[in-house]
């Protein structure tokens, strides 16, 4: 993620900030310019971003930002939409009249927010399934209809044809981490759910019919085996025993739409950290570094490179510092994951795959 000043006073804002912390500017996120901007009203519930940013422009607040407070997206005043470029894929809502929602829908959005964030960096077709029923992207945040949030829960997160469902339970951080410490997993967060689920969408939209499949087949497997029996033999039998030096997670062993899905989300976590990295001019060299191995400086846009080499380059010895500066807090690594030779092969495979599709569309 880029860092963003308030352009009012040159304070420091995140992408989730609605006003700043210091001169109490409203602020949102532009992302036809992919800014926060700080913002003037203008009359008629328009908004005139500080110069420097605007290029003359009106903007308008999504209606989940002026009537919902839980977007901070604006939309160009001079089109009919509503809804910004994330808050337009939503199909379901949460019932905002059951108490403790709103505040779960927030943090859903939060998540869904940075997802669209680097779809829309990465230049992959982003369309929704109301302009497109077939090949569109939509999502459903539903509560359970059974209380109990456990591994066999009624509403699952998943996705089918293009609908993307999360379970609202996963934005309670309590019972997210009950069911993290059930599955044994190290890492499980609403942003990961959102990014291995728009994996499987992927998928479909750049894997499926295309001429990837073959080679997807020699990667990840033959993804024409049965799902569910699959799932089923991973979660009775757990995954092979060598599984870390083939599937980024348990989890990906278990049929190779997952191992796609899950080697998605990593490929998505490393671009969001090493754009972050990048713009803060991040630099890391330990004194004993002596053959560079250690040594990480992005410094260079990783939604634009070329290069999966160089991203991997400057990945590994970056993880070790953000491991460390974690455990300095006592906080769990901030990258609890190996990444063996063979999961890197197919991690480049999905890089291939998305910068073929930015050259395609
Ligand atoms: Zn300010
Ligand atoms: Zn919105």
């Amino acid at each position: 993620m880029k860092i963003f000043r308030c352009q009012s006073c040159n304070q420091v804002v995140y992408f989730e900030n609605t006003q700043c912390v210091n001169c109490g500017a409203t602020l949102g996120f532009l992302p036809d310019c992919f800014q926060v901007g700080a913002l003037e009203p203008a009359g008629d519930n328009h908004w005139t971003p500080l110069p420097s940013r605007s290029q003359g422009h009106l903007y308008r607040m999504c209606q989940n930002y002026s009537q919902e407070q839980v977007c901070n997206w604006m939309v160009r005043a001079d089109s009919q939409v509503t809804f910004c470029d994330a808050c337009r894929f939503n199909q379901t809502i949460p019932d905002l009249t059951v108490a403790g929602n709103r505040m779960l829908w927030r943090r859903l959005e939060i998540g869904k927010r940075r997802l669209v964030y680097s779809l829309l960096r990465l230049g992959l077709p982003l369309i929704s399934k109301q302009e497109d029923s077939e090949d569109g992207l939509a999502f459903a945040f539903l509560a359970d209809t059974d209380p109990t949030f456990t591994e066999n829960t009624t509403t699952m997160t998943g996705h089918a044809q293009g609908l993307i469902t999360i379970n609202l339970a996963e934005a309670d951080d309590a019972r997210r981490e009950r069911m993290r410490q059930d599955m044994a997993e190290p890492y499980r967060t609403l942003l990961g759910h959102f990014r291995h689920e728009s994996g499987h969408y992927y998928w479909y939209r750049l894997v499926r019919h295309s001429e990837w499949l073959t080679d997807f087949r020699r990667v990840f497997g033959d993804e024409t085996l049965d799902y569910a029996s699959a799932m089923q033999h991973n979660y009775q039998q757990g995954p092979p025993s060598d599984w870390q030096s083939r599937f980024v997670s348990p989890y990906a062993a278990a049929h190779p739409w997952e191992d796609w899905a899950e080697t998605w989300a990593h490929y998505l976590h490393i671009i969001d950290v090493l754009e972050t990295a990048w713009v803060f001019r991040l630099r890391v060299s330990p004194d004993n570094d002596r053959q560079g191995e250690m040594t990480s400086q992005p410094d260079f846009d990783p939604y634009r490179i070329d290069s999966f080499e160089e991203i991997i380059e400057q990945w590994l010895p970056l993880t070790y510092a953000l491991n460390s500066l974690n455990r300095s807090m006592g906080q769990p690594d901030l990258y609890p994951f190996v990444l063996a030779p063979l999961v890197i092969s197919k991690m480049e495979f999905v890089h291939q795959a998305i910068r073929q599709a930015l050259q395609t569309t």
